[in-house]
């Protein structure tokens, strides 16, 4: 029989709600009793439960895929083993997939006939793509952006990567495991104006303030 399915990126900033958006797509499906699968890359081998969990609360059971996971053969096992063919997997975290593994889910929709949806941020801290989404840009079916709002009310574009201050930092790893990173969505214009202030109070000598060094003498 032949199905046909299509491989799916739907993208968005840090807080666009893409995990929702899986959540309540997974939710729909059991109500309509779907076939569907959610997996999620596994970046952090100290994360206890395999979830899919958002912040509005709800949450799913999902399996790990991890940096050598074969997901063409992932599929062809369940329908080997247990005859089964997916009709909707459903991807979190995107961005962390190899170029391999979005290959292996390209496979998985035109040789098996599964749908699959990727839902993934486009960009790192830096600003610049993410492999997994580098390659879901080239070779998905259907691309959609999830759009969400800077405080300015521009549209989001960078996941900026900030400390405790709540200055933006432009060096460090791609992800850091196990940090404290904080990361807030802000759009272009904020974050380049951001920068700009932040280079300058670097530059400024330290002030004093005339009255207190008054009363010290
Ligand atoms: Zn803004």
């Amino acid at each position: 029989m032949y199905r046909k399915g299509k491989l799916y990126f739907r993208y968005g900033t840090m807080g666009s709600a893409k995990t929702a958006l899986l959540l309540t797509t997974a939710y729909n499906f059991e109500e309509r009793h779907v076939d569907y699968m959610c997996l999620k890359p596994v970046i952090d081998t100290r994360e206890a439960t395999n979830v899919i969990r958002s912040r509005i609360g709800i949450e799913r059971q999902c399996r790990w895929i991890y940096q050598n996971t074969n997901l063409y053969e992932f599929a062809r096992d369940l329908y080997r083993t247990e005859g089964r063919i997916v009709d909707w997997y459903l991807i979190d975290e995107a961005q962390f997939l190899t170029e391999a593994q979005v290959d292996q889910l390209s496979r998985i929709v035109d040789d098996i006939g599964s749908n699959v949806v990727c839902y993934g941020l486009r960009t790192d801290f830096k600003s610049h793509l993410f492999e997994g989404s580098r390659r879901l840009f080239e070779i998905a079916d259907t691309i959609d952006e999830i759009k969400s709002t800077c405080n300015c009310g521009h549209k989001t574009i960078i996941n900026a990567r900030i400390d405790a201050q709540g200055n933006i930092l432009s060096e460090g790893a791609q992800v850091e495991i196990g940090g404290n990173d904080r990361y807030v969505a802000v759009c272009r214009r904020c974050w380049r104006r951001k920068r700009i202030e932040q280079a300058k109070r670097a530059e400024l000598p330290l002030e004093f303030d005339d009255d207190d060094t008054a009363g010290a003498l």
